[in-house]
């Protein structure tokens, strides 16, 4: 690692934040987290996120030559974990539409920090997959993962997927990811006002008793093709206010600073839930995620309109201390804080889709 990038003139205040070293921004937050779409393809049209409407047979997706290889990814994230990233989120789009994700896997779980730790690999699925690579994906070295699933029933759960995915077979998929040590696996459910709302007691009672770890994320205004309003968001507190009235809940401390979620442990036993409100109560102060996008840009917020293009450098033979220090500059400039801005007047502005970028 070239010592004048975590020097104290590149790196003011990581300190300061949560005492391990790293690069940070102009805000004091260092980066920790690299989310990586590895494509921007899904074989779900969910209503929120990639409306068939807008993303019908004759979309243009990136071509192959756009994306990033493996190798092209390994590269990059190892950089990001040189300088300070300890936790690698594998996305998309549906990552596991790209052929051999194990592969990528494997390579990704040799990363160490630079205190020698192996790095937290985690993978966002919409659970259609892991039936057939659940086992193959924790052979590699896959750490955790990630479930979507909006509704236990059927007909709401086709509707909001877009392309009437019958919620068994998600079920399905969590079983195999379960029988193939993954656990405890988390279920992310993308909370719709008059949509799936009155799903939200079903699945946390079947969570609990399936010992699932489920997350309730507030309905968000990214990218610009879900025709997104306020009106239709649920708030975090009136998820956790709906289940409490049922399932006494007791707020926990966060693991680390830096946690999306809220954590909420129930009273009189096992079992947690999640909520990530990040329109209702954002939490930029607290935001150490840097983004990647399949076609290799770096964005460093999940809002932002545009972000800074690796590819080139990576394919036109920009050495890693290059890169390292393109990365760093990057990442030090940082300022966003969008959901903290978020106004009528900013949802207006153009966004990345999340699935060009991951969730
Ligand atoms: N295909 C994978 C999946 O289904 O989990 C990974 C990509 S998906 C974009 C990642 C997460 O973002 C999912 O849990 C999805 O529900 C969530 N998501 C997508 N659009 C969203 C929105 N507008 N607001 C909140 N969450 C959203």
């Amino acid at each position: 690692m070239t010592a004048g990038i975590l020097s104290p003139a590149a790196s003011p205040t990581p300190a300061v934040f949560d005492g391990r070293a790293g690069v940070a921004d102009r805000l004091g937050r260092p980066v920790r987290d690299l989310r990586i779409s590895v494509t921007d393809r899904c074989n779900f049209r969910c209503t929120y996120c990639m409306p068939k409407e807008v993303f019908g047979r004759d979309f243009a997706f990136l071509p192959r030559s756009e994306v990033l290889t493996f190798e092209e990814i390994e590269r990059t994230a190892r950089l990001f974990v040189e300088l300070g990233v300890e936790k690698l989120r594998i996305t998309g789009g549906e990552p596991l539409v790209r052929r051999d994700v194990p592969g990528l896997i494997a390579m990704l779980a040799k990363l160490r920090t630079p205190d020698g730790r192996p790095v937290d690999l985690t993978l966002t699925t919409n659970g259609s997959a892991l039936r057939a690579l659940a086992r193959p994906l924790r052979e590699a070295g896959l750490g955790r993962v990630t479930v979507s699933l909006d509704s236990l029933d059927d007909e709401t759960f086709r509707a909001m997927n877009g392309a009437e995915y019958p919620v068994a077979r998600v079920l399905d998929g969590i079983d195999a990811a379960r029988e193939a040590g993954f656990g405890p696996v988390k279920v992310n459910m993308v909370v719709k006002r008059g949509v799936n709302d009155t799903s939200i007691l079903p699945m946390a009672r079947w969570a609990r008793s399936e010992g699932l770890i489920l997350r309730f994320i507030e309905y968000m205004d990214v990218g610009h093709s879900n025709g997104w309003r306020l009106d239709e968001v649920v708030p975090a507190a009136q998820v956790v206010a709906t289940i409490d009235a049922e399932m006494p809940l007791v707020l926990d401390p966060p693991n680390y600073r830096g946690e999306v979620a809220n954590r909420w442990r129930y009273r009189d036993g096992d079992g947690e839930i999640g909520v990530i409100a990040s329109v209702t109560q954002p939490f930029c102060g607290n935001c150490t995620r840097a983004r990647l996008s399949a076609d290799g840009k770096l964005y460093t917020c999940l809002f932002a309109v545009d972000g800074h293009d690796l590819r080139e450098p990576l394919r036109g033979g920009a050495s890693d201390d290059e890169l390292r220090a393109l990365i760093a500059r990057v990442w030090t400039a940082r300022g966003d804080r969008y959901s903290e801005l978020r106004s009528a007047a900013t949802t207006t502005l153009p966004k990345i889709e999340m699935f060009a970028i991951g969730g």
